[in-house]
């Protein structure tokens, strides 16, 4: 194979062979390929685009790049199901979904990453939990998965190398926003973890990759393709992201919510789509019949407080602080505050979600290039959803800044996206289909 006619070959638009892709991404990992030749070949995927079968063909390779999970050959028997959003502005969902859908009997490997660009991960904010650890070895992972039927875990490096190497290649060549770059990214890393059914939470907004339904619509059916092709079954829900879910963008303080909505409080936009991906979850696994059916199952567990028992447990197998749990001010959040507010009476027309990510972020809440320190303590408390009436004066955002680090940043983000008008209007729906 000769990397320049591979890409090429792409460049002109023909579909790439298994077996070439393959070679090609092997090599890569191996740096045998540099980077400027991935880099052209990711730009005439992004071009060109990817039928399902070559999408297929690029997941099934890139999954195979490093560590996979068969759990059945492990001893763990269990309808192993697992979640994934296609990335939110306070998009907190994993944290109580994981627990919640172990509680109802599934198993649930769930391997996250950190945030980069305007959403933050799941693996930075478990670590604003003192003690929490992701950093678990494959023995590990399945022993866990074994005793209590859930492990939410980092991205360790020899867990789909592909992945890693091409995303950070992606984030700066302008080949991120990509159907079949996505859905092989996202699919590779889900298959490998070794889930036999997977609920991806496709992301439709201002503060998402997909800006509008129909680019969402087509992600959400590349990622069920792949699934077909790979023996995975695949069901998308599209939600609402044109607003951050929840009231809370950050770490800590997203954490705190998180354990609110165990608690069987928390925001209503937080509980109704963490119910509802769980019951998606629940028919995928078959612990439930209809849709009904996993429904109730799904709230009863949320309610009962068996799934904050299994959020507890996971804590504790983990090395996290249980306490945090019970007095959740455990979990620091700085106390130092701004308050952004209203100029005008009226209502909540918008607001510039990626904007509201990237405030969070300035602040230190995320990072802007990989590797970078963040700040758990730091991040948002927003007051107003879209729909809601507003009086001049009143308060939209509570910023939780550190000693002033990037509060002036923040401010001027936050002032410009949220758009009030005169006129009243409608909450827009949370949940917008299922695929
Ligand atoms: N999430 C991923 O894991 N990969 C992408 O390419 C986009 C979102």
């Amino acid at each position: 194979m000769i990397p320049q006619e591979v890409i090429i070959e792409k460049r002109n638009g023909k579909k790439l062979d298994a077996q070439v892709l393959s070679n090609f991404i092997n090599s890569y990992v191996k740096g045998e390929i540099p980077d400027y030749q991935v880099s052209a070949l990711l730009m005439a995927i992004f071009l060109q685009g990817m039928d399902a079968e070559e999408t297929a063909a690029l997941t099934e390779c890139m999954m195979k790049s490093g560590v996979t999970y068969d759990l059945e050959k492990l001893g763990i028997s269990g309808p192993a199901v697992d979640k994934h959003s296609t990335g939110g502005v306070g998009d907190k969902v994993s944290l109580v979904l994981a627990p919640l859908a172990a509680a109802c009997g599934l198993v649930v490997p769930m391997v996250t990453g950190r945030g980069l660009g305007n959403t933050g991960g799941t693996t930075d904010k478990l670590e604003s939990i003192p003690g929490f650890n992701m950093d678990v070895t494959p023995e590990e992972f399945i022993e866990q998965l074994k005793k209590l039927g859930v492990a939410i875990i980092g991205q360790a490096d020899n867990f789909v190398p592909a992945d890693k190497k091409l995303y950070a290649l992606r984030d700066v060549t302008g080949t991120v926003e990509s159907i079949p770059l996505i859905s092989s990214s996202i699919m590779s890393k889900k298959v490998a973890s070794g889930a036999k059914g997977i609920v991806m939470d496709v992301k439709v907004g201002s503060g998402a990759f997909m800006k509008n339904p129909d680019d969402a619509r087509k992600l959400a059916d590349s990622l069920k393709n792949v699934g077909d092709v790979l023996g995975v079954k695949v069901k998308a829900v599209l939600s609402n992201m044109d607003q951050p879910l929840g009231d809370t963008v950050g770490n800590a303080i997203e954490v705190r919510e998180a354990v609110e909505c165990l608690r069987g409080g928390g925001p209503e936009d937080l509980r109704r789509i963490t119910l509802e991906l769980a019951a998606e979850m629940a028919l995928l696994g078959d612990v439930a019949a209809t849709y009904k059916e996993a429904l109730e199952l799904v709230t009863e567990k949320l309610d009962s407080g068996a799934a904050l028992e299994k959020f507890k447990e996971i804590v504790s197998y983990q090395g996290g602080n249980t306490n945090v749990i019970d007095n959740p001010e455990l979990l620091v959040v700085s106390e130092e505050t701004e308050d952004i507010r209203a100029e005008t009476n009226g209502f909540l027309h918008s607001v510039d979600c990626y904007e509201v990510g990237m405030a969070a972020l300035v602040l230190g809440a995320g990072r802007q290039k990989v590797g970078e320190e963040i700040d758990p303590t730091v991040g948002l408390r927003i007051r107003k959803k879209i729909g809601d009436p507003v009086k001049a004066g009143e308060i939209l955002v509570t910023v939780h800044h550190n000693g002033g680090r990037g509060v002036e940043n923040c401010r001027k983000k936050l002032s410009g996206a949220f758009d009030i008008k005169e006129n009243p209007v409608q909450a827009p729906s949370l949940i917008l289909e299922k695929r």
